[in-house]
């Protein structure tokens, strides 16, 4: 009786994590919608003027180029 009890717990416990792990996985593409998850790595990019990484959704975008601020994209634009 005592066994069968904790082989039942442990399936559980197994069920649980597999439940979990399955829906980390879900939930990975969810990020798009700008949801904040202090657990996402967030992918970093460098401002092409002033050489400083700031993270992938702060930064300022112009074709293949990233920028810290709209003043630095400016910048660079002009010193092309
Ligand atoms: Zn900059």
């Amino acid at each position: 009786m005592f066994r069968s009890l904790i082989v039942f717990i442990a399936i559980g416990v197994i069920v649980w994590l597999v439940s979990r792990m399955l829906s980390n996985k879900r939930n990975t593409p969810r990020s798009k919608t700008g949801a904040s998850n202090p657990h996402e790595i967030k992918k970093i990019v460098q401002c092409q003027q002033c050489q400083v990484f700031i993270p992938e959704d702060k930064a300022i975008k112009s074709e293949n180029f990233s920028f810290c601020s709209q003043q630095h994209l400016e910048q660079w634009t002009q010193d092309q």
